[in-house]
């Protein structure tokens, strides 16, 4: 009887609209929230872990020379036009505004201070085998692995992009002694058409492809057609010097050796600003490749300044030696196929150690078996796959020279420089206290107006030091005897 109640009931709900009406809504509700768990995450996931990896890398790149980044002249539109869709770093930074440190930070995500890596004129085999680095990692993951390098401060990368087969080198600096380019112009460009050949032969492929563009580092010696672009009245100045005569003066005026005339300095400013304008027509033709190919909506794209060129203080040509923002202040724009918030631009604090542990939150590859410096900043792109990483906090960051004779701590705002010794006759202040935010020119020393506070970031300074102990950069090379004199050499003929 019960059984047969019960039956009845059944019967009488199923006959109710109402009731069939809520049932309906809650089977819909259930369809819903399955579709979602296994229609939009796991694809998520899935197509995250299997975007390819560009990066394209500029050598000497000053961000605030960019058009993305707010510069007068017109250097980048092919780029800028790229970074639309793409989130742009403004405060990211090198720990050392060196090539080969700032790559290393880079490639492991380890910080100067526990790799040692200072310097270009380390040992090239500084970075151990057992290191984990980016290509080494998705190497494990999966992909197949293209590097096209144009400078041989990079050689020394080779062993942290160990294993692979697609490894294209090419010595495309000056050397003043022979007075000629190490390998042509023509090679260079060669050297990129290739990268472009290797896209459309991978294309089938999962890919981390590595492009290192040489300009605009020194001599600044643009194409033909660029060498005026910006300012029509260098060109007479420029066509009527030989340009032997430039890049000898350009050499004459690194290194902190002689104050230049406004004049000089603008003459620069334009030719360097024309080698940026080639470096961005050959980053272009790569992205267009990889649009041309329909890869761009697939792909997690990098580009990546080493860090900038000192052109703000009269005396301070090149980088390496000053950590003003100038030198330190890299570009960082990131294009993220997964992206889906409306955030283009950030001021989060960011540095290249950080950069590897964020591609691979990106690419859904666990990271706890690793361990880094840097801090994840992928919560950035605000993805549905990113909802459960949090913000990794920074305050301030640690930087030196490649001499180990500046450290400087700044914090996004303040930035404290301490010099140990100073190869510059034209500024020998012991300490510096800049704020960014009223000078972003860093030509305001207000280490008395500020005493208090840059007291406090001269501790957190001498704190972080304390922990090291950090010998001279020449001290380094007697203890550990075994650099490759042959690279050092070459690095040095060609004005590194
Ligand atoms: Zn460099």
């Amino acid at each position: 009887m019960r059984i047969i109640r019960k039956y009845h009931s059944v019967k009488y709900l199923l006959k109710n609209h109402k009731i069939k009406l809520l049932l309906s809504i809650l089977i819909i509700f259930c369809l819903f929230s399955t579709y979602y768990v296994f229609r939009v995450k796991l694809p998520r996931k899935k197509f995250a872990s299997n975007l390819n990896v560009l990066l394209i890398s500029i050598d000497t790149l000053r961000a605030d020379h960019m058009g993305i980044y707010d510069y007068s002249r017109n250097t980048t539109p092919n780029i800028d036009k790229w970074a639309k869709d793409s989130v742009v770093f403004k405060k990211a930074m090198t720990l050392v505004p060196m090539t080969y440190p700032s790559f290393s930070m880079l490639m492991t995500g380890l910080d100067p201070f526990q790799t040692r890596i200072f310097s270009n004129y380390q040992n090239p085999y500084a970075i151990s085998n057992n290191t984990n680095t980016l290509a080494k990692i998705l190497a494990k993951n999966g992909y197949h692995i293209g590097v096209f390098m144009s400078t041989i401060a990079l050689n020394a990368t080779t062993n942290m992009v160990s294993d692979t087969k697609d490894f294209n080198y090419l010595n495309y600096m000056y050397d003043p002694e022979k007075e000629a380019y190490v390998d042509s112009r023509k090679d260079y460009e060669t050297l990129i058409d290739n990268s472009l050949n290797w896209i459309g032969k991978n294309k089938g492929k999962k890919f981390f492809l590595w492009v290192h563009l040489m300009d605009p580092h020194a001599p600044y010696d643009p194409p033909e057609q660029l060498k005026c672009k910006f300012d029509k009245k260098q060109c007479s100045s420029i066509k009527n010097k030989a340009m032997q005569e430039l890049i000898n003066q350009t050499y004459k005026t690194m290194e902190c050796q002689q104050k230049v005339s406004k004049d000089t300095l603008d003459l620069y400013k334009t030719l360097y600003d024309g080698e940026i304008a080639e470096a961005d027509i050959l980053a272009g033709k790569i992205l267009n490749k990889l649009k041309n190919e329909g890869l761009d909506k697939n792909t997690l794209i990098i580009l990546y300044g080493d860090h900038g060129e000192g052109f703000d203080h009269d005396y301070n040509f090149n980088h390496r030696g000053a950590l003003y923002n100038s030198e330190t202040r890299i570009p960082l724009i990131i294009h993220y196929p997964l992206i889906t918030s409306s955030v283009k631009t950030t001021d989060r604090l960011v540095t290249n150690t950080d950069i590897l542990p964020t591609i691979l939150d990106l690419l859904s590859i666990p990271r706890n078996k690793y361990t880094f410096d840097g801090k994840s900043f992928s919560y950035v792109f605000r993805s549905k796959l990113l909802t459960n990483i949090l913000p990794e906090q920074r305050d301030y960051i640690i930087m030196t020279n490649d001499q180990l004779t500046k450290f400087a701590i700044y914090d996004g705002r303040y930035k404290f420089i301490y010099s140990t010794n100073s190869a510059c006759k034209f500024n020998d202040q012991k300490e510096e206290f800049y704020d960014l935010k009223e000078d972003p020119q860093e030509s305001k020393n207000i280490i008395v107006e500020k005493k208090d506070l840059a007291e406090e970031f001269k501790r957190k300074l001498l704190n972080y030091l304390s922990v090291y102990n950090l010998p001279s950069a020449n001290d380094e090379k007697d203890k550990k005897g075994q650099e490759s004199t042959e690279i050092i050499e070459k690095l040095k003929s060609v004005g590194y």
